[in-house]
């Protein structure tokens, strides 16, 4: 009869609706969110005590415990606990106490997770090259930067920057020298714009930059101090040795009434096509 109990119990148990407590006498036990392969957000061990939220709030368990080797323990039932808890403050203190811990612990696990959260969203919208925004990040941004100008009547210029002849700069200073340029450029560029324009890498050894407030003839001339000083901004290894330096052909679009966020891209992308076929180290607009 015990034996079907008990398996009656650990049926009950595997349905989530566990009524006992189970305390540890020896060996230990993983607490997991999930059933895969994940890492115990917490590991129980002989003196702990698995089963007592449920038993109080009557809800499915709010995690998997598993054991981690060899274990025993002792099953508490419902009624049995809680005549312990009336029939003596010292254990219905220390139910308190547990309580509290596993608050505290969960508190811990919410915020490891948060921040775990917050690295997660950075590496997924900034580039880890040149630390400029993704092209994901712009896939999602454009259309909202566009949305928000329009309805404050405000121009918008774009920037599409592409570096010249990058294949023959990677092919004789080598591929480590190439990332160097690049994040030269970006960093450049970056210091170059207000803080409120907003620079992305939009492919390889492409860059686009969103520059709000700002007309089509002043982001041409803006492009052009900028293509200048690209050209003359030195290159250094991480021993200091000067690399040769690179130049970027430039188009630049303002964006029209109907224009969606495509159009726009695609008409600084065919002014930086006509920079690259005039001679390269140009802008267009
Ligand atoms: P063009 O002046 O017409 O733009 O010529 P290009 O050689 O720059 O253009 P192409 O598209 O033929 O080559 C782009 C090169 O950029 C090829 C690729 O190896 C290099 N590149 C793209 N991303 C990176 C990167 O992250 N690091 C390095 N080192 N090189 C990159
Ligand atoms: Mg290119
Ligand atoms: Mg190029």
């Amino acid at each position: 009869k015990n034996i079907n109990d008990l398996c009656e119990k650990l049926i009950d148990v595997m349905k989530n609706k566990n009524n006992n407590v189970f305390l540890i006498l020896s060996g230990s036990f993983n607490v997991l969110l999930s059933l895969d392969n994940s890492e115990p957000v917490a590991i129980l061990s002989a003196g702990q005590s698995i089963g007592e939220i449920a038993i109080i709030d009557h809800q499915p368990a709010s995690a998997f415990v598993k054991a981690a080797e060899d274990s025993q323990i002792l099953l508490i039932e419902e009624e049995v606990i809680w005549s312990l808890i009336g029939s003596s403050h010292a254990i219905a203190n220390n139910l308190l106490l547990i309580l509290s811990q596993r608050l505290r612990h969960g508190n811990s696990v919410i915020n490891k997770i948060k921040s775990l959260l917050k690295e997660y969203e950075h590496n997924a919208t900034i580039d880890a090259l040149t630390s400029l925004y993704n092209r994901r990040w712009l896939d999602n941004m454009l259309e909202r930067v566009m949305q928000r100008c329009h309805k404050n009547k405000e121009v918008l210029s774009v920037m599409m920057f592409d570096i010249d002849n990058f294949k023959n700069y990677n092919d004789v200073n080598g591929h480590l020298a190439g990332d160097l340029a690049l994040q030269t450029v970006s960093k450049t560029i970056v210091q170059y714009l207000r803080p409120e324009d907003l620079v992305t890498r939009y492919g390889g050894e492409e860059l686009f930059a969103l520059l709000p407030g700002i007309a089509k003839e002043d982001a041409i001339s803006i492009a052009e101090r900028l293509r200048q000083a690209i050209k003359n901004t030195t290159i250094e290894d991480k021993d200091g040795k000067t690399l040769p330096t690179v130049t970027i052909s430039i188009g630049v679009a303002e964006m029209r009434d109907k224009d969606d966020s495509h159009q726009l891209i695609g008409t600084a992308d065919k002014a930086m096509y006509k920079a690259k076929n005039s001679g390269r180290d140009k802008v267009c607009g």
